[in-house]
């Protein structure tokens, strides 16, 4: 679940995007299709195969660690639902992976929590992750509801994913059953509204803000996702763009920020990687991101580390630089540099421009 929008957070901010807006890349119209159901349609023809699930386990689940509200670092289970696909086709998404194409029968997400919870050590908090909306009734089943917040109720916060049609009695229901804090997370994905419409994601900013404003009355806790270098943007306007999109998510009430590096690999993107309107971020974007928005001390914020190999980076240095990046998301302070003599530096562009992108080959 990732998402996007643009903004009138401020008149400065207002006049800047609007200059900034008319600098984005535009697509070449005709590689990426205009209308919806066309982009739809141009996403899934791109796809390759899904991974084989099963529908009595979560597909992946994991021990993570995260700065609290106050700072104390704790541990965090993960679990990776697994359910039917998102109805939603934006086009960096590759969620659907690990989807089924029907509906789960009521009780099979309560046991893929069950069988999670049975071997991740002690947590503090739960992440139910279902690579959708928590709260669309065709992923998750609403019967199911009360069982998932008894299995999870020693939780002092549960956080869920949701697009923001989603949002609604259902939000409240479980938050209702919920004996923890609830934390809502919405992909944001840009504040650029001109990108966050070329995604795909069926989301404007106002959209966001109204689910924003939703997520605060209800007293349920906002976090947002934000893509590290979107299609459709330049090098340079990403950055600028990273940046309004981190001001707009905390100004909008976000408690937690989780940047993500756009990643190749669902057939979309490398076709938009082939055409220059796609480039995933190095190494160095990613230190640059985090170091930018953590400097700032407004809200917590953290790097999405997965699959970090898999972006542009130095060899020599990429062990040094992940723990330096893991070690800030724990922190929340700005760690020095890694200095290293092979001309890292605070980027890879110049290995970039000499070697093709692994991200897109
Ligand atoms: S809304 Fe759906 S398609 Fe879009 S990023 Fe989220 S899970 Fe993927
Ligand atoms: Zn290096």
């Amino acid at each position: 679940m990732s998402g996007c929008l643009c903004a009138k957070t401020s008149t400065a901010n207002a006049s800047s995007l609007n200059i900034l807006s008319g600098l984005a890349v535009v697509p070449s119209p005709a590689l990426y299709p205009p209308s919806r159901s066309e982009r739809n349609a141009w996403v899934k023809s791109l796809r390759g195969a899904r991974n084989v699930v099963n529908t009595d386990r979560p597909y992946a689940f994991t021990l993570d660690h995260e700065p609290n509200a106050s700072g104390e670092v704790v541990p965090i289970a993960t679990i990776f639902l697994t359910n039917k696909e998102c109805p939603f086709r934006c086009v960096m998404c590759d969620l659907w992976q690990n989807t089924l194409e029907e509906k789960i029968l009521t009780g099979q997400i309560p046991k893929q929590i069950e069988y999670a919870l049975d071997r991740l050590p002690e947590a503090r908090q739960v992440k139910l992750y279902n690579s959708g909306s928590f709260f669309d009734p065709a992923a998750i089943p609403v019967e199911d509801y009360e069982v998932i917040a008894a299995r999870v109720r020693h939780f002092e916060r549960v956080i869920v994913e949701c697009h923001p049609v989603f949002l609604g009695d259902r939000c409240r229901r479980f938050r209702d059953l919920c004996s923890g804090q609830l934390e809502v997370a919405i992909g944001l994905e840009s504040a650029h509204e001109p990108t966050l419409s070329r995604l795909n994601k069926g989301m404007d900013l106002k959209q966001f803000e109204r689910a924003a404003t939703f997520l605060k009355k209800e007293n349920v806790a906002l976090r947002v996702f934000l893509l590290i270098q979107p299609p459709f943007l330049s090098l340079e306007e990403s950055s600028i763009w990273l940046r309004h999109s981190i001001n707009y998510a905390l100004e909008h009430g976000s408690t937690a920020i989780s940047l993500i590096p756009t990643r190749a690999g669902n057939g979309a993107m490398e076709r938009l990687g082939s055409n220059g309107d796609f480039r995933p971020p190095t190494l160095g974007t990613i230190e640059e991101s985090l170091d930018w928005a953590i400097g700032l001390q407004k809200g917590r914020v953290f790097a999405d580390l997965w699959d970090l190999k898999k972006f542009p980076n130095c060899p020599q240095c990429f062990d040094r630089r992940r723990d330096r990046l893991k070690s800030m998301n724990l922190s929340q302070t700005i760690i020095q540099r890694v200095n290293c003599g092979c001309g890292s530096d605070p980027n890879e562009r110049d290995i970039n421009e000499s070697e093709p992108s692994p991200g897109l080959e």
